[in-house]
């Protein structure tokens, strides 16, 4: 096919940085004609896109006002002048809240070879892409989680919990998780988890995390941080591992808390506390990818989307996931 028409490519700009909660004013549409394709390139059209948590504090540090927004998207290849890639077939771009790119190659990854017609290639971007990764590897490689150990995660509803939680129970543990709504504690439930409370409902944190679990916990997946983590390391059992993935109660602090020191339950409890970014197992995705892929397909792993139709509404999707909207991965639809 020759890219003799000229393509529009929409896009949402950053106008000015976040200031606490992300808004709908700190958006901006933008349109531009792109350029026809010379040799290397490759121009891809946004299938679906992802909205996730690390935009709100990656997107100060690494982005300037007005760039596009970053993030990542499925796409399809509508034309290309790079042997490495088909016209026709689908990638992961890194190219942002655009509708179409012009990209070398070099940030486009092919969807995992032999992806099944009945599994919605929207998963790449949630249990079979990046937060699927997380949760495999920060449970396995991080919390080390043994059979007929305890389990906690929070945040357990979302893109990353849902999975650790269903992840944590094919290994043969005890899982708690908390969430945001009676909505989300009943999904979860139904997909295996043993014990789920409303953080927002309960009447205290701590009442609520011992009753789950009487005998304390091995491993801690930390989504949340701030008060939630302050409260479940003084529950860990001897020995036990805390996960450090994410801390969404904290993003949109505009003046950084002083909360308790970690030092008592770690040394007492003897304790390993560890953060981590998925990307250090980027040589082992493949593996990973293929076990989660093996797990959707066999039924052991459930999966649920919050699906968001249309590009115009990508900032208020993000806005509406910081702030609990979503049940599984919150995805947006380009059309
Ligand atoms: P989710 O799909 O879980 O969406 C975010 C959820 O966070 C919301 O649905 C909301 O659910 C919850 N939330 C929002 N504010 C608060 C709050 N103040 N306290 C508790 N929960 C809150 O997102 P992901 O699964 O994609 O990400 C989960 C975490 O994992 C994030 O912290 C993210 O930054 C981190 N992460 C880290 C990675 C890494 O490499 N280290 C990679 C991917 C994600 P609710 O209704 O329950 O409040």
């Amino acid at each position: 096919m020759s890219h003799c028409r000229m393509i529009l490519s929409r896009s949402w700009t950053l106008v000015k940085h976040f200031e606490g909660a992300p808004k709908l004013s700190d958006f901006k549409l933008k349109e531009v004609e792109l350029s026809p394709l010379k040799n290397g390139e490759v121009l891809v059209e946004a299938e679906y896109f992802s909205v996730d948590p690390y935009m709100r504090p990656y997107s100060t540090r690494m982005m300037n006002e007005g760039d596009v927004m970053m993030g990542t998207q499925v796409a399809r290849v509508l034309e290309s002048k790079n042997s490495a890639f088909q016209a026709g077939s689908f990638v992961i771009s890194n190219a942002g809240w655009t509708t179409h790119s012009i990209s070398n190659g070099k940030e486009l990854t092919p969807l995992l070879a032999n992806w099944p017609a009945h599994i919605p290639r929207s998963l790449a971007l949630g249990t079979l892409g990046m937060p699927g990764l997380t949760a495999y590897f920060g449970l396995r490689e991080i919390c080390c989680a043994k059979k007929g150990e305890i389990v906690l995660v929070n945040g357990a509803a979302g893109a990353v919990g849902t999975i650790v939680g269903q992840i944590a129970k094919i290994i043969g543990c005890k899982v708690v998780g908390s969430a945001g709504s009676d909505g989300k504690v009943q999904y979860l439930k139904e997909i295996g988890f043993d014990e789920v409370f409303n953080y927002k409902t309960v009447s205290s944190l701590e009442e609520a995390l011992k009753k789950a679990s009487p005998e304390g916990y091995d491993c801690f997946f930390d989504n949340v941080g701030g008060e939630f983590t302050d409260v479940a390391l003084l529950q860990m059992r001897k020995y036990g591992r805390i996960a450090v993935c994410g801390a969404i109660s904290l993003y949109n602090d505009t003046v950084p808390r002083k909360g308790p020191y970690v030092h008592y339950p770690l040394i007492l409890q003897e304790l390993r506390m560890e953060g981590f970014t998925v990307p250090r197992w980027q040589n082992r995705y493949n593996e990973g990818l293929e076990k989660l892929m093996q797990w959707v397909v066999e039924g052991k792993l459930k999966y649920r989307e919050h699906i968001t139709k249309g590009f115009d509404n990508l900032p208020s999707a993000f806005i509406g996931m910081l702030k609990g909207d979503n049940t599984g991965k919150a995805i947006i639809t380009a059309k």
